[in-house]
């Protein structure tokens, strides 16, 4: 199908990482690329497939944050490049809501099938995960006529105006960049290992403490929507206690609150569940999706009831690129790829074999004060050794470390100091281990 030979799944250094020709092109993005953009990797990638990019020196480098949790099915995996390739050569755009096409229909179709519950869906399609967010706001305040949006502690949702204010971290999001849209509440979040109550007891005294700052402060009938990540993901990938989410879903149901899940960062098989409120099978009312929805493609998704999704006047959504054709022919090659090859399964596969080796680390180097995460997304949480103190420190030295050394790793967390894992589900288990040793190193030379 394609013409360039396979990729081998195997890291392989031939020049200092970064190479000669990465470090000669890094001072061409400084002199053209606006410097407001952040940089984890000072390389450029020329090719990839599956695990392994290659960049403009020939280095094989094992991708263990997927773009952001974005290449989950593999880079340029098959049968996402065939299709984008047929649809490409087809048409390139209509606009969905000029003329519409009928992969963007069967995206859609996939994503009511999908989405948690059996109740009738329909879906919307977007070029970001930002995008789904601010739909799925806009949808919410129409369908209850109420303003007010809650949000949690550590909570990320996007770089827009409107997201901006939903995000809890001022660096770098907001600084600077207000003012910030209105009618946002942010609410504490159960991050067991910052804690400071009774851990015994912290499911229930959260959601004691939120419901009544709901009522208190807000008003529970002025609340159009509960919007939380089940698994916050810039956050640290903080997986809150078991029953939390379903107490805050039926918290929701009992006040008329749309229960809308951000699992933007967390869906398609990434959990080992097609989306992660499954594991305590929690049915939202809205589901927003992006990342790896499209295998590398811009796509975003807002899914939710049809009576609340229908709701809305004709032509009160919309975008010019929302859905495009080729980004819909991607996500349906990425779809059937998680479905035809078990991606969710795969994703307990690999996410015991991180969350044991990362567990051996954390016994080795008492930098490690935690390891957590649900299936393919793992993290450990960097502290001052015997404390809980964030070690921002040692996080960037040893991604620095793996960089070095053909592995990229991803930090996360209000107080950076996580590194989490984002390996695409197709990873080998030798890539698996490989990294590992690399981090073991990295760790071992702090
Ligand atoms: C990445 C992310 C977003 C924003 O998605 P973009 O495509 O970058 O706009 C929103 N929510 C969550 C949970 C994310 O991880």
């Amino acid at each position: 199908m394609t013409t360039t030979t396979e990729v081998t799944q195997e890291r392989r250094l031939v020049t200092a990482i970064p190479g000669p020709l990465s470090t000669a092109a890094m001072a061409r993005r400084s002199d053209a690329v606006s410097g407001g953009l952040g940089l984890t990797f000072p390389v450029v990638i020329e090719r990839a497939q599956d695990s392994i990019l290659i960049d403009i020196d020939g280095n094989q480098i094992i991708d263990l944050g997927s773009g952001i949790g974005v290449t989950s099915v593999g880079n340029a995996t098959s049968r996402v490049v065939s299709r984008v390739i047929d649809q490409v050569q087809a048409f390139t755009h209509t606009c969905f809501t000029v003329a519409p096409y009928i992969n963007y229909i069967e995206v859609c179709e996939a994503l009511n099938r999908l989405a948690p519950g059996t109740h009738k869906k329909k879906s919307m399609l977007v070029n970001s995960g930002a995008e789904a967010v601010e739909n799925a706001v806009k949808i919410a305040r129409y369908y209850t006529k109420r303003p007010a949006i809650v949000v949690f502690e550590h909570a990320y949702h996007g770089r827009t105006n409107l997201t901006m204010a939903l995000n809890a971290k001022n660096m770098p999001y907001k600084e600077g960049f207000g003012p910030f849209a209105p009618e946002i509440y942010r609410m504490p979040l159960p991050y067991s290992f910052r804690w400071i109550g009774n851990k015994a007891t912290i499911t229930e005294d959260a959601i004691e403490m939120i419901t009544h700052k709901i009522e208190k402060e807000i008003g529970a009938h002025n609340v159009a929507a509960i919007l939380i990540e089940p698994i916050q993901g810039e956050g640290g990938f903080i997986v809150p206690p078991k029953g939390f989410l379903p107490a805050l879903a039926q918290y929701s149901r009992d006040n008329g609150i749309l229960f809308v899940a951000d699992e933007v960062q967390t869906g398609f098989c990434r959990t080992g569940h097609m989306f992660a409120v499954e594991a305590e099978n929690v049915v939202p009312d809205i589901l927003i999706t992006a990342k790896a929805l499209a295998g590398g493609l811009p796509l975003g998704g807002v899914t939710g009831r049809a009576e609340i999704m229908d709701s809305v006047h004709i032509s009160g959504l919309g975008g010019t690129f929302g859905g495009n054709p080729v980004a819909c022919a991607a996500a349906l090659g990425a779809i059937e790829t998680m479905e035809q090859d078990n991606l969710a399964v795969r994703a307990q596969h690999v996410g015991k074999v991180l969350s044991d080796g990362l567990k051996a680390l954390a016994a080795k180097y008492s930098v490690i004060g935690e390891v957590r995460g649900m299936g393919a997304m793992q993290a450990i949480e960097l502290v001052v050794p015997g404390s809980i103190e964030p070690n921002s420190d040692a996080t960037s030295k040893v991604l620095k470390y793996c960089t070095a050394n053909g592995v990229f790793i991803l930090s996360a967390g209000t107080y950076n100091n996580v590194i989490r894992f984002l390996p695409p589900l197709v990873i080998t288990d030798e890539l698996l281990a490989d990294a590992l040793g690399v981090l073991d190193a990295a760790f071992g030379a702090l």
